[in-house]
């Protein structure tokens, strides 16, 4: 029998629930039972995928309320929660409308008059998913179906921290016979974790660059695939002739939505000499609108931090950028309130890349601004990091903020907007750097990352080939 692990409750600070991970001889069982399955799977055709999934997407529908109280408690936030359930609802839409283009076995002719390829694609048997608290639901999901549609078995691993959304998601799963013995969700923390990297065929992690880099090592041993997603310090650059209003509402969303607790935060603003006062004078009036959603759910826009561990990563950022003389604005230190860890958006100047707040990963809805002169001189400051995940210009000109997206070393650049890739799944995006490694997750690779491809090479003629043996 595994150890139980007590979960602590974001808005109380209470420890109020409990998992007990399988113990390491029944996961390896559930490994071999569910890659015998899921050669059952790929013989339903992909036809016969999509309707599973959609017959999944019924039920959880059917479950939402259950699903939503569980995340919500997960969490401590209201609107996020909806929003993660709303994109993975219609997640499942898309991937199958998609996945009926892409997946389709296609003979061709070659070079060769008289040789036929038939391309077609054999999937990875079982697909193990490792994901992180900070979007519990959309992160353990966000590989799961892709994976599934292209005919592999799933097991996911979600986070210890957040694990209370997995009993009504599990509960819609055992609703639809055909998914049940190919999808299941376990519990665990992270030896769980690198048990499962040691019985699957394939990994897809979300989380740390540094337990990325263990499941990267684990996986190379066991000579698998492993697709790493893993943290950022997004940059945003916001060039002169950038309208304002809309740069500091576009910011200020990218840089605080769900308490700033994203890959994908705005996390490092650079602004034109020109336009710095006002830039972030608006800011931190815009910054004084928001409210902190305690006492009650809908109090404010910002939810808790939901870790203890980031709540002390942040105050120790800015107690770090304070000491080497930054200026607090608004906001300025995670405090703790009712049991829960509370931080009103931060807007940050005087700051520089000595500092921890601009070259590590802070996960909190902190702005640190700085100010550039040249277009070359702010090239080389948002390149200045470990990192690269995504990015954000602001200009009035398209072409010019291109210019710079094309020298910025990230996946995804949003151009006068920012977070664009927690909203739009289409655009195919490598992680840069210590950011991540393997295909775009994203895109049409989301779903042929999960195929190894395989060739029919076919003679159409009764002939000798003219390179053979004369004889
Ligand atoms: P984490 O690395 O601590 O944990 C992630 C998951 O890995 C958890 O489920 C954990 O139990 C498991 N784990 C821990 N040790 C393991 C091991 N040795 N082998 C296998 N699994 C193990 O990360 P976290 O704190 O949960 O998440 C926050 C991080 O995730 C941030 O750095 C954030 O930027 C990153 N993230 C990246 C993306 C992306 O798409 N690039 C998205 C969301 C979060």
């Amino acid at each position: 029998m595994s150890k139980p692990i007590e979960i602590r409750n974001p808005r109380t600070g209470k420890y109020d629930y409990v998992i007990i991970p399988p113990p390491e001889k029944l996961l390896v069982q559930q490994c071999h039972r569910l890659r015998r399955a899921q050669k059952s799977w790929f013989d339903l055709g992909l036809d016969g995928r999509i309707d599973t999934l959609l017959e999944w997407k019924d039920a959880i529908n059917s479950m939402r309320d259950k699903l939503m109280e569980a995340l919500v408690i997960d969490t401590g936030r209201l609107s996020v929660s909806k929003l993660e359930i709303d994109s993975f609802v219609t997640s499942i839409d898309r991937w199958c409308r998609l996945s009926s283009r892409l997946l389709q076995d296609k003979e061709k002719g070659t070079s060769i008059s008289f040789i036929n390829v038939q391309q077609t694609a054999v999937p990875y048997g079982l697909v193990g998913v490792i994901s992180p608290w900070n979007f519990p639901l959309l992160l353990s999901t966000i590989d799961t179906i892709p994976a599934l549609l292209a005919g592999c078995a799933v097991i996911v691993k979600p986070s210890e921290i957040t694990p209370r959304f997995m009993a009504p998601l599990m509960n819609a799963v055992n609703a639809v016979p055909k998914l049940r013995d190919i999808l299941t969700f376990i519990e665990g923390d992270g030896k769980t974790g690198a048990t499962l990297v040691e019985n699957v065929d394939l990994v897809c992690f979300t989380g740390s660059v540094e337990t990325g880099q263990q499941v990267a090592i684990a996986a190379a041993q066991r000579f698998i695939p492993a697709f790493l997603e893993l943290g950022g310090k997004d940059p945003a650059i916001v060039l002169e002739s950038a309208d304002i209003e809309l740069a500091t509402s576009a910011i200020l969303w990218g840089s605080v939505v769900n308490s700033g607790q994203s890959c994908l935060s705005i996390e490092r603003i650079y602004v034109a000499k020109n336009i710095f006062a006002e830039f972030y004078h608006k800011l931190i009036a815009k910054a004084h609108q928001l409210n902190l959603a305690y006492p009650t759910l809908e109090s404010g826009e910002i939810g808790p931090i939901i870790t203890e561990r980031q709540a002390a990563i942040i105050n120790e950022h800015l107690q770090d950028a304070v000491a080497k003389g930054a200026v607090i604005h608004c906001g300025g230190e995670v405090e703790e309130i009712g049991g829960g860890w509370w931080c009103h958006p931060t807007v940050i100047t005087e700051v520089n890349h000595e500092m921890k707040l601009m070259n590590e990963e802070t996960f909190g809805p902190i702005m640190p601004i700085m100010s550039f002169s040249t277009v070359e001189e702010v090239i080389e400051l948002a390149n200045d990091t470990f990192y690269g995940l995504s990015a954000a210009v602001f200009s009035e000109s398209r072409d010019e903020a291109l210019e710079i997206a094309r020298k910025i070393d990230a996946g995804a650049i949003s151009i006068n907007d920012a977070g664009l890739t927690s909203m739009i799944h289409e655009a195919e995006k490598n992680a840069f750097k210590f950011s991540g490694l393997g295909g775009s997750r994203m895109g049409a690779s989301a779903l042929t990352r999960f195929l190894r491809k395989k060739a029919f090479l076919i003679k159409t003629k009764d002939n000798y080939d003219p390179w053979w043996f004369n004889q």
